[in-house]
Order: structure tokens, then sequence, then C-alpha cells
């Protein structure tokens, strides 16, 4: 009697957002509810916020440690922001991908246009790229005000960079418009169920030739 079972490839879920879009926070609520899901934990030589955690929030390294893992290889993409270097090391995404795993990775605009020009036939399959709009500049302002974690200078500068990405969006195959926590996590997730659903991510391996119904 023939036996065979489905087994489906990962996907590379890149999204990228102006500050205040959320998409931090939607892609660890994700991947704290679906067994399937991991979050890729970036490296950065920013500090730490109040209340960071370092392998956790990020990997937190100074400059010097980021440029010798670039110089290894280590990342799979990295990007100035603000001044500061951001980037994902490839141990947080490629062993999950070959097992199956979907790997959610929050980056800037620059990060995302780096992963998608890759040669890698694996991320090319794998990539699910998404855009978080705010309805306006306004919203950008309120919203990170009222994280409260910024000087008026950060501010500004976050905002200049909110305005620039934002440009962005019509180069990642999905964009919504952010409106509040609950309608933007559903919407999330309904992306991400249809793009696991997508025939070309499901291979059949048959443990035996004879298998019925062929
Ligand atoms: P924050 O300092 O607010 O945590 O992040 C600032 C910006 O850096 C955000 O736009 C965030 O998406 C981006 N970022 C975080 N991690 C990475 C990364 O690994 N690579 C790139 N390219 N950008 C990142």
């Amino acid at each position: 009697m023939g036996d065979w079972h489905f087994q489906r490839s990962g996907l590379l879920c890149v999204v990228s957002g102006p500050s205040g879009s959320g998409k931090t926070t939607l892609c660890r609520r994700f991947s704290e509810r679906d067994d399937e899901a991991v979050y890729a934990v970036s490296a950065t030589t920013r500090a730490p916020r109040d209340g960071e955690r370092n392998g956790i929030d990020y990997h937190f390294l100074d400059r010097s440690e980021f440029e010798a893992g670039i110089a290894r290889g280590d990342f799979l993409e990295y990007a100035e922001v603000h001044g500061r270097l951001y980037g994902t090391l490839k141990r947080e995404v490629l062993g999950h991908l070959e097992a199956g795993r979907d790997v959610l990775m929050d980056i800037d605009v620059q990060g995302a246009a780096l992963v998608r020009s890759s040669t890698d036939p694996a991320i090319r399959a794998a990539l699910v790229d998404i855009f978080i709009l705010l309805p306006g500049e306004s919203e950008i302002v309120n919203r990170v005000r009222a994280r409260g974690t910024e000087t008026e200078e950060q501010l500004a500068v976050r905002l200049q960079t909110a305005r620039e990405e934002s440009r962005h969006w019509a180069e990642y195959r999905y964009t919504f418009i952010s409106a509040d926590r609950e309608t933007d996590f559903a919407t999330f997730r309904s992306i991400i169920a249809g793009e696991r659903c997508r025939s070309s991510r499901l291979r059949r391996n048959d443990n035996d030739a004879t298998v019925p119904g062929e």
C-alpha cells in the first residue's frame, strides 16, 4: 500500500512600513501565536531602549562586531537606518526556511530591496513582501509621539525617514493601510494564510512508488 504526505516550504515574510505602523508588534504577535512561524531577531548597533532585551528584541552589537559579521558574510541583508546599522543574520532565517517554517522579518525598505534582489532560488520562492502604510502624515506623528521613546530631534529624523519609506509601497507584493490593531492583525493573518496555500509551495513526498489513485 503506497503512502505519501504533503510538505509545505516556508515563507520569508518581509514587512516594512514607517515608524509607528505597528510592523514589529504584528510580526511578533503572529509568531508567538503560530507554531509554524518564527520572528527573525535582527542585529543592530543602536542602543537598547528601556525594557529591550539582548537576543530577544535585537542582538545589540557594537559597530566593530557588526562590521566583523559583515566581513564574515553572516548577514542576509543589512542597511544603515537613522545613522545606525541594522541587519538580518542568515542563521535567523535559512535553517527555518529549510525546515518548512515561516520567517517574519521587520526590516526597512533598503533591506527589503536587497532581499528582493537575491539570486538564491530558495529566497526568491519564499519571499512575501508586505508594506504597511499609514493613512496620513499626521497619523505618523501621532503614533511616533504616542510611543514616547523618541526625543523631538529623533522624531524629526523618523518623520523624514517615514516620508521617504512610504514612497516605496508599490515595490511590495502586498500593501495595506493600517487601521487599528485588531483589523491590521486580521489583514496580516489573511495574507499569510493565502500565501501558505499557493500550490507552488506544496511538495508531495511519496513513501512508496505505488500510490493509490495514480
Ligand atoms: P527601530 O530602531 O525603531 O527598532 O528600527 C528602525 C528601523 O530599522 C525600522 O524601520 C526597522 O524595520 C528597521 N530594521 C530593524 N531590523 C532591521 C534589519 O535587520 N534590517 C534592516 N534593513 N532594517 C531593520
